[in-house]
Protein backbone atom coordinates (compact mmCIF):
# COMPACT_ATOMS: atom_id res chain seq x y z
CA UNK A 1 0.00 0.00 0.00
CA UNK A 2 1.26 3.47 -0.80
CA UNK A 3 0.92 6.63 1.80
CA UNK A 4 -2.51 8.72 1.02
CA UNK A 5 0.14 12.03 1.31
CA UNK A 6 3.31 11.43 -0.16
CA UNK A 7 2.46 8.51 -2.07
CA UNK A 8 5.06 6.58 -0.70
CA UNK A 9 5.21 2.81 -0.13
CA UNK A 10 3.65 1.97 3.81
CA UNK A 11 3.80 -0.91 6.10
CA UNK A 12 1.13 -3.57 5.34
CA UNK A 13 -2.14 -2.11 6.53
CA UNK A 14 -0.92 1.45 7.09
CA UNK A 15 -2.67 4.05 5.32
CA UNK A 16 0.23 6.47 5.88
CA UNK A 17 4.43 6.64 5.93
CA UNK A 18 4.08 8.37 9.52
CA UNK A 19 2.44 10.58 11.83
CA UNK A 20 4.14 13.58 9.96
CA UNK A 21 2.45 12.18 6.76
CA UNK A 22 -1.17 12.03 8.66
CA UNK A 23 -0.66 15.63 9.79
CA UNK A 24 0.37 17.27 6.39
CA UNK A 25 -2.55 15.18 5.39
CA UNK A 26 -4.99 16.43 7.68
CA UNK A 27 -3.67 20.58 6.83
CA UNK A 28 -3.89 19.54 3.12
CA UNK A 29 -7.52 18.68 3.08
CA UNK A 30 -7.95 22.12 5.53
CA UNK A 31 -7.76 20.96 8.52
CA UNK A 32 -6.98 22.80 11.88
CA UNK A 33 -4.77 21.96 15.14
CA UNK A 34 -6.69 22.32 18.33
CA UNK A 35 -4.47 22.25 21.07
CA UNK A 36 -5.55 24.10 23.87
CA UNK A 37 -2.65 22.65 26.43
CA UNK A 38 -0.22 22.67 23.55
CA UNK A 39 0.25 19.10 23.33
CA UNK A 40 0.65 17.08 20.43
CA UNK A 41 -1.93 15.87 17.96
CA UNK A 42 -3.39 12.21 19.08
CA UNK A 43 -6.70 12.36 17.07
CA UNK A 44 -7.57 13.33 13.48
CA UNK A 45 -11.20 13.51 12.66
CA UNK A 46 -12.60 12.99 8.89
CA UNK A 47 -12.45 16.75 8.30
CA UNK A 48 -9.06 16.86 8.71
CA UNK A 49 -9.55 18.77 12.50
CA UNK A 50 -6.58 17.65 14.80
CA UNK A 51 -7.11 17.09 18.88
CA UNK A 52 -5.12 16.11 21.89
CA UNK A 53 -7.39 13.81 22.88
CA UNK A 54 -10.05 11.70 20.85
CA UNK A 55 -12.33 13.88 22.91
CA UNK A 56 -10.64 16.93 22.45
CA UNK A 57 -13.38 18.19 20.38
CA UNK A 58 -15.94 18.24 23.18
CA UNK A 59 -17.48 21.60 24.43
CA UNK A 60 -16.93 21.36 27.26
CA UNK A 61 -13.02 19.90 26.90
CA UNK A 62 -10.06 20.76 29.72
CA UNK A 63 -6.98 18.28 29.42
CA UNK A 64 -6.08 14.64 29.17
CA UNK A 65 -6.42 12.53 32.28
CA UNK A 66 -4.81 9.12 33.42
CA UNK A 67 -7.40 6.38 34.63
CA UNK A 68 -5.48 3.66 36.07
CA UNK A 69 -6.13 -0.22 36.40
CA UNK A 70 -6.14 -1.24 40.39
CA UNK A 71 -8.36 -4.39 40.17
CA UNK A 72 -7.26 -8.12 40.69
CA UNK A 73 -5.18 -9.44 37.71
CA UNK A 74 -6.45 -12.33 36.65
CA UNK A 75 -5.57 -15.43 33.92
CA UNK A 76 -7.68 -13.40 31.31
CA UNK A 77 -5.21 -10.00 31.17
CA UNK A 78 -1.89 -12.36 31.33
CA UNK A 79 -3.78 -13.73 28.59
CA UNK A 80 -5.01 -10.69 26.64
CA UNK A 81 -1.21 -9.33 27.14
CA UNK A 82 0.48 -12.30 25.62
CA UNK A 83 -1.72 -12.28 22.64
CA UNK A 84 -0.98 -8.30 22.42
CA UNK A 85 2.53 -7.92 22.98
CA UNK A 86 3.44 -11.56 21.80
CA UNK A 87 5.29 -12.49 25.14
CA UNK A 88 4.24 -13.28 28.62
CA UNK A 89 4.04 -10.23 30.66
CA UNK A 90 7.41 -9.59 32.68
CA UNK A 91 5.65 -8.00 35.72
CA UNK A 92 2.31 -6.99 36.91
CA UNK A 93 3.04 -3.53 36.84
CA UNK A 94 3.42 -3.99 32.90
CA UNK A 95 -0.43 -5.37 32.75
CA UNK A 96 -1.58 -2.39 35.06
CA UNK A 97 0.39 -0.13 32.58
CA UNK A 98 -1.64 -2.12 29.44
CA UNK A 99 -4.96 -1.50 30.95
CA UNK A 100 -4.01 1.74 32.06
CA UNK A 101 -6.73 4.63 29.93
CA UNK A 102 -6.28 8.49 28.91
CA UNK A 103 -9.31 10.02 29.65
CA UNK A 104 -10.63 13.37 28.56
CA UNK A 105 -11.57 15.76 31.96
CA UNK A 106 -14.86 17.34 31.34
CA UNK A 107 -16.16 18.85 34.19
CA UNK A 108 -14.63 19.37 37.77
CA UNK A 109 -15.76 21.47 40.97
CA UNK A 110 -12.97 20.22 42.73
CA UNK A 111 -14.63 17.63 44.40
CA UNK A 112 -15.73 15.47 41.35
CA UNK A 113 -14.69 15.28 38.16
CA UNK A 114 -16.50 13.70 35.16
CA UNK A 115 -14.26 12.19 32.17
CA UNK A 116 -15.21 10.95 28.64
CA UNK A 117 -13.63 7.54 27.19
CA UNK A 118 -14.33 6.02 24.02
CA UNK A 119 -17.68 8.01 23.99
CA UNK A 120 -18.47 7.17 27.69
CA UNK A 121 -19.11 9.54 30.57
CA UNK A 122 -17.39 8.23 33.74
CA UNK A 123 -17.28 9.91 37.47
CA UNK A 124 -14.82 10.05 39.76
CA UNK A 125 -13.99 11.40 43.16
CA UNK A 126 -11.17 13.96 42.88
CA UNK A 127 -9.89 13.50 46.40
CA UNK A 128 -8.84 9.96 46.24
CA UNK A 129 -9.48 9.46 42.52
CA UNK A 130 -12.14 6.88 43.51
CA UNK A 131 -14.84 5.57 40.94
CA UNK A 132 -18.07 7.08 41.31
CA UNK A 133 -20.03 5.93 38.70
CA UNK A 134 -20.73 5.34 34.69
CA UNK A 135 -21.53 3.24 32.11
CA UNK A 136 -18.92 1.38 31.44
CA UNK A 137 -16.21 3.01 34.18
CA UNK A 138 -15.86 0.29 37.48
CA UNK A 139 -14.64 -0.09 41.21
CA UNK A 140 -10.78 -1.66 39.29
CA UNK A 141 -10.33 1.74 38.07
CA UNK A 142 -9.46 4.74 39.75
CA UNK A 143 -8.33 8.02 38.30
CA UNK A 144 -4.87 9.97 38.61
CA UNK A 145 -5.06 12.23 41.39
CA UNK A 146 -4.16 15.23 41.95
CA UNK A 147 -5.64 16.56 38.54
CA UNK A 148 -3.31 17.89 36.62
CA UNK A 149 -2.53 18.85 33.09
CA UNK A 150 0.22 16.90 31.30
CA UNK A 151 3.68 18.40 30.89
CA UNK A 152 4.19 19.52 27.68
CA UNK A 153 7.12 17.43 26.17
CA UNK A 154 9.02 19.20 23.13
CA UNK A 155 9.26 16.25 20.10
CA UNK A 156 7.01 13.94 21.44
CA UNK A 157 4.50 12.83 18.04
ZN1 LIG B 1 3.84 9.68 3.51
Amino acid sequence: MNCVHCGKETLVGANYCDSACMIANAKAIGGKEFSPNGLPTRSIRADGNMYEHEHGDHPDYKYPVEVEFVGEIGDDDRADFEMIAGRPAESEEELRRMQRETHALIYTDGFIAVTMYEHNYAMWSVGTGAYRGGRYASNAQRLKVPLRPPAVVKGEP
